[in-house]
């Protein structure tokens, strides 16, 4: 097959095409993804579902750049990224990529403004660049006033805020998030998911894996894996979140949130 043919136009941000991850232990070989064919628009929000071992992390890692896979293509930005060394990989993830994780994956000895800047670091920014440019993302995210914290001396609501704002320093393409609500309780991840439609409404394009159907309701697509392959691919209207309905009358919006401006 000629993979030119099929390189994407226009704004498609994602595209691949027949994606595989095999992973081989002794004897035994692990098909974790299969053949996967996904296209993801520019400013789509979407959900990847299915079960524990359907292969929604191998995915997701194949998708940031973290791991290479065993067979497809991949293009990132209409860019092909299959092939590429670890140090061009690296290099594609700074700038393409904005990462989230469950478990927040913060510096702890470092202060949330410190830990905020450092993609900018490794992207050669100036000291000053990287101040003003961290200041604006946690003053974004609703922690202006909590620059100086340390991980230690926040809420994990707070933590979250702080890995959301990393990710969103270098302008990212595709903001991805695995399960990242799985460490909070459900009114922090309502504030969490509120926040990044709020994101989504200023034109970012996010994947977010979870396994809870109430975080898939804030998003506009969901993806189901079943066995390594895609059993379904629908697009649907958000029912939670600044765009759906309110699960509960007595919700509250988080303070500073983008719908309390007039
Ligand atoms: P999910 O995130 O949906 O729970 P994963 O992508 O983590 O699923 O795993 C998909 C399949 O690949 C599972 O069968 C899992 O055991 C296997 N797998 C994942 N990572 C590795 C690895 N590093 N080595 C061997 N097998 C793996
Ligand atoms: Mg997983």
């Amino acid at each position: 097959m000629n993979w030119d043919d099929h390189a994407p136009a226009g704004d498609i941000v994602i595209r691949t095409r027949g994606l595989t991850k095999d992973y081989v232990l002794g004897a035994e070989t692990v098909h974790a993804l299969r053949d996967v064919d996904i296209d993801i628009e520019r400013n789509e929000y979407v959900a990847i579902m299915g079960p524990s071992g359907s292969g929604k992390s191998t995915f997701m890692n194949l998708i940031g750049c973290l791991d290479t896979p065993t067979a497809g293509e991949y293009w990132l930005n209409g860019e092909p990224v299959a092939g590429k060394d670890d140090d061009q990989l690296a290099h594609i993830r700074n700038r393409l990529i904005g990462f989230v994780f469950q478990t927040f994956n913060l510096l702890p000895r470092a202060s949330a403004l410190h830990n905020v800047e450092l993609p900018l670091i490794y992207a050669g920014e100036s000291a000053s660049v990287r101040r003003e440019r961290a200041e604006r993302m946690l003053d974004k995210v609703g922690l202006g006033d909590r620059m100086d914290h340390r991980p230690a001396e926040l809420s994990g609501g707070q933590r979250q805020r702080v890995a959301v704002a990393r990710a969103l320093i270098n302008e990212p393409a595709i903001l991805l998030a695995d399960e990242p609500t799985g460490n909070l309780d459900s009114r922090t991840s309502e504030e969490i998911m509120d926040l990044f439609g709020e994101l989504h409404g200023g034109g970012q394009t996010i994947l977010v894996v979870t396994h809870e159907p109430d975080i898939a309701a804030y998003t506009h697509r969901t993806v189901l894996l079943r066995d390594g392959m895609i059993s379904s691919d629908e697009r649907h209207t958000p029912t939670r979140g600044l765009a759906g309905a309110r699960p509960s009358s007595d919700y509250q919006r988080p303070v500073g949130s983008a719908a309390d401006v007039p």
